[in-house]
């Protein structure tokens, strides 16, 4: 049996598990994201993770056949690092480097978050299609993308950064402005519920202040004017962001996760499946929801991380 781990870098925690040939998660062990750009830190709190996922497990760090890694993006190549995260407080962490320095194997693998769902979705689920995209509404917004079964690598899944708003009302923590990712993430929608808030006139009993959150917003809704106001922008933005999405790839299928998904299934779910052929000129991709949860990166971390053991069996991307 090889014994390989799997790590999910998001941008609130960090979540480490070990897996035998099943894959299958079993207690996987959670840090709170790095709040520093410091990498000596960054690589002795990882290692430590990793040292305590093993653990869990009964083994050492040395026992690893291989790892895979799931980030928060854009990642860049050489050297190994996420590169100016826009929901991340921190720059161009060495993540290769520092899981490297954790493990005694050479085989680690480090992916967008939203490419390891993706290889999650399309491995273990799937729909039944080798055409397929996994979306992930959270904390930022992103893509993993599946073509002719092969899962497309490097920064392919940064859709969160379509320009859906020509206006370029909203700025974007990249930097940009009227990026999708700017109106429709879990942290960004309180802030464009506020725009609306004062740039119209929506009664609210909402608390306007920086208290608000997305989880305040689609409690409040229908019944508040101000959150049903922000939510049928949410619907419209989605729309047109989708609709780029499926134009640019195609996908037969799109599988909906993330932490604002899991919490609103049906609030998000169903105007996308009504109206999305509304604005495609192909034929409207089937849309479901993830039946993994939070767990869905750390699955495409182990199965990426299996695929280095036992090439093939996972078929997973070059960055
Ligand atoms: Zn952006």
């Amino acid at each position: 049996m090889k014994t390989v781990l799997g790590i999910d870098i998001g941008a609130t925690k960090i979540r480490a598990t070990v897996s035998g040939d099943d894959l299958r998660i079993t207690d996987p062990v959670v840090k709170r994201s790095p709040a520093v750009a410091d990498p000596d830190v960054f690589t002795a709190e990882l290692a430590t993770l990793v040292e305590r996922a093993c653990s869990e497990a009964g083994l050492t760090p040395a026992a690893i056949s291989a790892v895979g890694v799931g980030s928060a993006g854009p990642i860049k190549r050489t050297p190994e690092a996420v590169l100016n995260p826009p929901n991340l407080p921190v720059d161009n962490l060495p993540i290769e480097r520092a899981v490297r320095a954790a493990v005694d194997t050479d085989q680690v693998r480090v992916l967008n978050d939203a490419v390891c769902g993706a290889v999650a979705e399309h491995e273990f689920a799937g729909g039944g299609t080798d055409d397929m995209v996994y979306l992930t509404v959270s904390t930022g917004l992103g893509a993993g993308v599946i073509v002719d079964g092969r899962p497309l690598g490097g920064n392919t899944g940064e859709v969160g950064h379509l320009t859906v708003d020509p206006g370029m009302t909203m700025e974007c923590g990249c930097g940009g402005a009227g990026h999708w990712e700017a109106y429709c993430s879990g942290v960004n929608l309180p802030r464009y519920a506020r725009h609306l808030s004062q740039h119209g006139d929506h009664g609210t009993a909402l608390s306007t202040d920086g208290t608000l959150s997305a989880a305040d917003i689609f409690a409040a809704a229908p019944d508040d004017e101000l959150a049903a106001a922000t939510l049928a922008q949410f619907d419209h933005w989605n729309l047109i962001g989708l609709a780029d999405v499926v134009h640019a790839f195609a996908p037969s299928y799109v599988a909906l996760g993330g932490s604002v998904v899991l919490h609103n299934r049906d609030r998000v779910l169903t105007p996308l499946r009504e109206r999305l052929s509304d604005h495609v000129m192909v034929d409207p991709p089937a849309i479901g929801v993830t039946e993994f949860g939070d767990e869905i990166v750390l699955k495409g971390a182990l199965a990426v991380a299996a695929d280095q053991v036992s090439p093939g069996a996972s078929p997973s991307p070059q960055l």
